[in-house]
Order: C-alpha cells, then structure tokens, then sequence
C-alpha cells in the first residue's frame, strides 16, 4: 500500500521537506520491512518512528536506554499532538498505571519504555494482547560490545524476535563502525533490513583548534563573543570543571559544573536549568551529554584533548541540533596529549592499551594537521570529502603556513647548547632572556642563544615548541622527566637541510561564514527567545521544545503576519499553531 505522508510530516510536525534518508526509512516501515540506520545527531532519527506511529494501525513501542530522555520525547511528541507515553522506573505505580490502562483501551499510539521492561513480569505477554505493529530500537549501538556504550540489558532484546515474529524492528545509531553495524542486524535478528548509513557531514557546525596557552582565559573570551547562547565546555578533570565554572561566574557568566563527584540531585538541577535555559552554560566532565537532546546548543568548548576522534565527535556533534551555525573549539596543547599517554600506560589489558594509543594518535593528527577539519572527521568514519568546506578555521583563512625555519633554529640550537637536558618552561626562558635563579646558576645568560627571542611572547614559543613535537623534529622524553631531545629530523632543520612551515592564525572571517544562514533581525530573535522562555516556565517544559532556534531565526525573517503563514514556517504543525499562533503573532506585529 503506498501512504501519502508529506501531509502528515506537514500538519504533525510542520515541516515542509524530509531530511536526507528520513523518506526511505518511513516508507520502507510502512511496508513493514525492517531498518538499520545510522544517522548522525541531530540527524531526525526520532521522526523516522514516529511519523509512523501516527499511520499505522495499533502500537508503536520505542526502546531507548534514557531514562531521563523519555519523558521530553513524550512531551515533544505530545506537543505535536501524538498519543504518548512512558513507563520507567521514574515513574509512580499509579502514573504507571495509567499508562498501562491507555495502552489496554489501545488509546495509545507511542510507547516508549527502557530495555529492562522486557524483564518484568508479565509485560509480554500484556504485549502480546495489543495490536502491536512495529518496535522501534534507540540508541542500538547499546547491543554490541564494540560500541562505545555496551549495555548489557539490551542483550535481551536479541528474544524480541521470538516474540513477536511478524512485527516490523527497526534500529537506529549514531555510532557508524561497520562492526556495530554488523553486530546490531545480527543481534536484533532483523530480516533483510533497508540499512541505511547516512552522511556524518553536520554542515551547521564550525571546527576551530586553537592553541591552548590559558585555558580559562581563552574560554571566556570565546564565551563574551557569544553572550547569551547556550553551550557546554568539556574539561577533562572534575577539578577543572570545577575551576572553570567558578572563573567564570567571577566574571559573570551565566555557568554551572556538571560532574560525577557532584551530589545526584545538584547534577540533575544543573543539568535541568541547563536544559531549560535557565543558565546559558554548562561545564562539564564527558559524563554530560548522553540523554540531552537541547536543540539550542549554540557552542562546545573542549578545554582540553579528547581521548579520541570518535568522542570528540559525538561530543561536538551536541551542537546545532537544530541545524543552525553553531561552533566548535578545540584548545589543544601537546601536554594534554603527555597525560592520556600517561594514563594509557597504565591500562592493563594490552588490546585495550593499544586500541586507546591509536585512538590518541588519530586525535592529535587532527589536531595538528592544516588540512580542512570536516575533511579528516569524515574521512575517519570512511567518507570520501573533497575539502574546502568553508566551516572550519582551516578553510576560512584563520590558518596559514608560514615559513618558520629561523625560529625553529633559534630553538633547536637552544637545546643543543644546552646538552639537551632541559624541559620546556626553562628552554623558553632562555630563549626569551629570562633572568631567574636557575639561569644564574647554570651560567646560561652566556650562551650564544639567550634572549634571542626576547621580542616574541612565551605563548609564541610554545607554539614553535609544539610545531617541533608535531612534525617529529623534537622528541619529549616522558620516561625522563620530559626533557626535549632533537631528532634526526630536527637536526636537518637546525643545519638548514630541511624548512619547517608552522600554523599562523588569523581571527575568524565572520562575513565569510554567516552568509550560509539567513539571521534575521538580532532585537526581534532575543524578544522571541524571551517569549519563549516565559511560555516554557509557565509550561514547565523546556525552551526549545517550544520552538527551536531554527523556528525563531525563520520567524524573524519572514515575519509572518497571520495564521495561514505562521503555519508556513518549519517547526510550525497544526497542534503548535492553535497552541502558540496567537501568542507569537501578536509579539511579532508589536515588535517587528
Ligand atoms: P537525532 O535523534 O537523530 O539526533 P532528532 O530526532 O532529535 O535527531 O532531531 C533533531 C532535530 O531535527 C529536532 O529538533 C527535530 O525536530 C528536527 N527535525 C527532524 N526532522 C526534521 C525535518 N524533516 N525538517 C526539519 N527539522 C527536522
Ligand atoms: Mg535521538
């Protein structure tokens, strides 16, 4: 049978177009054939069930490890007028109860549960009596022990099969290896499934690497250029984060700490008025992310290396649900990369050291590269890009090669000089003519290099420093107290064999980036955001499920000045428009 379901994406959702691959997922569901997809975030997995749940007769149940997301996936659903519901640990017997008595009177049509629910006594076979029509699994990589994020409650889901042989199975992932892929089909036993890998290109998001000098400092000069918007800055240490947050709220930004030493219910308030934008920014260790679907995160900060490409991408790929320009930055420093090696020898067991050294490896070889950034995340996940992509610091002119032989002789002869026995704060002390104790000590104002570099900054060193281990011309011995020793390719650069080009970096070309997206009126975005959020208080829901940032941009562009073109706009269904209509297209004729 074939379903017209442009309509229902139009009047449900308010969309006027799928995104990629969302089309052949649905219709490939409706014709009752199984999917395996891997989409990225932000990608519009979760239309992908639940459009279908709205057509097809009977029950949609979906599967998701995350407890704390279910209920805003209910909530959002519900917001576009779609029968919902949950049934958790979370929830009272009686809230429960109720759920169960809608599911028996066959009231709903999408039900999303956790895995462990198959265990409970009786749920089956309380199944087994509805019209059941498809299941839907979330999060699917959870199957396979290669995935990032094992689950061993969702081994269990390997009997849905048998339970319900006719019933159509789809998975998604945003977890792309071929392995899990593999492992997720065979798992879930689904039957020759439509299997989809969608592009992991996010073209709304921006890639930056800057080189890390003061952490903090270079957070809050990225955060006061981007006042107001919603982000989340990763730190490796709880110590850090803990840092971070108090460095800036002492300079007033809105910011609070997400970590695993915070007590549970500190962690989930932060992480409430995070999603609620109550507070504009959270700083957190890597245990946040996971279960936040906020729409509206504008920036991610690492202040520091992340263990590898994959997480940095799950980490960056947070931002710019929505689709709009968001950004991501990346402070990098050849230290940070000294401690996870540290770390990564003492890992026991030798596959896992090893898997943790190449992973590391691949990180700092994107950090370090000029190549086009989208170019190397893409090509880790096998897809083929030209480059020149013109988000990221590479291809907008923030990076340049210069010519840095000289100073890297100024060094490289520094470290000779001094036989070679000496670390990176005093090699720049010398280089820059510092006069300290230890200077006097070891007689080294009479060198022929001292304060040679006296007209650079120690930052500026640093950076040649880091060009020198990048391009394997230094070599930082870490099992002798990391003292700097010249290779044989240093030494070609020293006598003049070899040049060395280094990164020289320009600020950002904003012109160059923001004609991609149409922003409309700035005044008008911030008096529609507060509306939002003043509805969102009074709603107890979050902002974005309101609208999302991409509904407020379009609204400020068109300006939409009765019904018929307030529902013309994307985000906008028939339930948000009987709902809001009234509310925004009144703050829109007072203030457009
Ligand atoms: P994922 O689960 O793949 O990370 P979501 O399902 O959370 O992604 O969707 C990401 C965002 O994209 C949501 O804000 C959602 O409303 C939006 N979205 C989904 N489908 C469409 C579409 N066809 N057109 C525009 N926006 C869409
Ligand atoms: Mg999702």
């Amino acid at each position: 049978m074939e379903y017209n379901i442009k309509p229902v994406l139009q009047t449900t959702f308010g969309y006027s177009s799928f995104k990629a691959n969302q089309e052949d997922i649905i219709n490939s569901i409706l014709q009752g054939r199984d999917v395996f997809a891997a989409m990225p975030t932000g990608g519009g997995k979760s239309l992908c069930y639940q459009l279908p749940a709205m057509i097809l007769p009977g029950l949609t149940v979906v599967i998701s490890p995350l407890i704390a997301l279910m209920k805003d996936q209910v909530d959002s659903a519900r917001g576009n007028g779609i029968s919902a519901g949950f049934i958790n640990s979370s929830l009272s017997f009686e809230d429960a109860d109720n759920v169960l008595s809608e599911l028996k009177n066959g009231k709903l049509k999408l039900l999303y549960i956790a895995p462990e629910r198959f265990a409970v006594d009786g749920f089956i076979s309380r199944l087994q009596r509805v019209k059941l029509s498809h299941i839907s699994i979330d999060e699917a990589h959870c199957v396979s022990e290669w995935g990032h994020d094992f689950r061993p409650e969702y081994l269990s889901l390997s009997s849905l099969r048998n339970h319900f042989p006719d019933i159509i199975i789809s998975a998604f992932t945003a977890t792309a290896t071929k392995k899990v892929q593999e492992d997720i089909i065979s798992h879930l036993k689904l039957k020759s499934p439509l299997c989809i890998r969608a592009s992991f290109d996010r073209k709304e998001l921006y890639y930056r690497i800057a080189r890390k000098s003061n952490a903090n400092s270079q957070i809050l000069e990225f955060v006061r250029e981007h006042q107001g918007d919603s982000g989340i800055i990763y730190r490796s240490t709880r110590k850090d984060v803990e840092k971070t947050a108090v460095f800036l709220k002492e300079y007033g930004i809105s910011a609070l700490p997400y970590h695993a030493g915070l007590a549970d219910n500190i962690r989930k308030k932060n992480q409430n008025l995070f999603k609620k934008d109550e507070v504009d920014i959270i700083v957190a260790t890597i245990a946040f992310g996971m279960g936040i679907d906020k729409s509206n995160v504008r920036f991610v900060i690492h202040g520091d290396l992340p263990k590898s490409v994959e997480s940095y991408y799950q980490e960056t790929g947070r931002a710019g649900r929505d689709g709009e320009l968001s950004y991501c930055l990346l402070l990098y420093s050849r230290g940070d990369s000294g401690k996870i090696q540290y770390h990564i020898r003492n890992i026991d067991d030798p596959d896992e050291q090893k898997r943790a050294r190449i992973n590391l490896s691949k990180m700092i070889s994107y950090a370090e590269t000029g190549v086009c950034r989208r170019k190397q995340l893409l090509s880790y996940f096998d897809e083929l890009y030209p480059g020149n992509c013109g988000m990221c610091d590479s291809c907008n002119d923030e990076i340049e090669m210069v010519d840095g032989t000289v100073d890297a002789q100024k060094v490289l002869s520094a470290i000779k000089r001094m036989d070679v026995r000496f670390g990176i704060t005093y090699i720049i002390d010398i280089i820059r003519g510092a006069d300290t104790a230890r200077v006097r000590e070891y007689g080294h104002y009479e060198l022929p290099t001292y304060a040679v570099g006296k007209n650079e900054s120690k930052k500026y060193w640093h950076g040649i420093i880091d060009e020198l281990l990048g391009q394997k011309c230094l070599f930082r011995d870490e099992d002798h107290y990391g003292v700097l020793k010249i290779t044989e390719r240093g030494k070609a650069v020293l006598y003049g064999k070899k040049a060395l080009s280094v990164v020289k970096r320009h600020k950002e070309k904003k012109s160059k980036v923001t004609v991609y997206f149409g922003k409309g009126d700035e005044e008008l975005f911030d008096i529609l955001k507060k509306l939002r959020l003043n509805i969102a208080r009074d709603k107890g829901l979050p902002p974005y499920m309101i609208f999302s940032d991409k509904t407020l941009r379009e609204l400020c562009v068109k300006l939409p000045e009765n019904r018929e073109s307030f529902l013309n706009i994307n985000g906008v269904g028939k339930v948000k428009l009987q709902t809001y209509g009234q509310m925004f297209l009144e703050c829109i004729r007072m203030n457009r």
